[in-house]
């Protein structure tokens, strides 16, 4: 189905939730282009993009490959091969524009190489799919939830990552904009999968 072994790589998405996207993704692309907010090396990206290929639709991948607060030196997800020492900070692109190559997917996927907040600025265009897995403070969360989630059209999809009902499993934020989209009654709440938050716009 895919088109490279996703194993190889690098990410933060477990298959099954991946799969998930995939089926998403292949659903809403009838209806409008896809966006994701937070692309790291690509591993949410070649599902999401696979499916918009095959339907010959497109997937924004917003993303400004700085990484996280997790993803800094000396942080617990930090991984040294994606430091870029001259710059001193962290630069997934290359990695990124690598996968989308490989997975034969430049044909599909338009990167937005930049802060989230800003690629929202000035957009307009009706979404399909929504997919949030960017910044995890409360701060980027919301700001992703908030600019990003008036875009999609009715009957269409968002789908928010790292959603722990339970405190004791992860972070609160992603589990807070699931809840206050779930609060706005603009969603139709779709049952959890994995970690995986989805819900379809009325
Ligand atoms: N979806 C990826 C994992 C994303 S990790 C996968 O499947 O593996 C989170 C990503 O969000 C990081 O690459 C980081 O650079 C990006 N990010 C964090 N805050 C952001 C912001 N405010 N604007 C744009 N990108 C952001
Ligand atoms: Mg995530």
């Amino acid at each position: 189905m895919l088109p490279i072994d996703i194993d190889s790589v690098k990410g933060f998405l477990d298959k099954t939730e991946g799969e998930a996207l995939y089926q998403l993704a292949f659903a809403a692309s009838d209806f409008g282009p896809c966006l994701e907010i937070g692309s790291y090396c690509g591993k949410s990206t070649v599902y999401l993009g696979t499916a918009c290929q095959q339907k010959k639709n497109v997937l924004f991948a917003v993303d400004h490959h700085r990484g996280s607060e997790e993803h800094q030196l000396g942080e617990e997800y930090h991984d040294p091969d994606l430091f870029d020492a001259e710059s001193h900070k962290m630069d997934s692109f290359r990695e990124f524009r690598k996968t989308l190559s490989r997975a034969k997917l430049e044909d599909t996927v338009v990167p937005l190489v930049a802060p989230s907040r800003l690629a929202a600025q000035c957009w307009t265009t009706p979404l399909s799919l929504v997919f949030i897995d960017g910044g995890h403070s409360t701060q980027a969360a919301l700001n992703d939830y908030e600019c990003w989630s008036p875009h999609i059209m009715p009957g269409g999809y968002l789908a928010i990552h790292d959603v722990f009902p339970n405190p004791a499993d992860g972070g609160r934020p992603p589990y807070e904009i699931w809840c206050k989209a779930i609060a706005s009654g603009l969603f139709e709440e779709q049952p959890l999968i994995k970690t995986l938050g989805i819900l379809r716009r009325k």
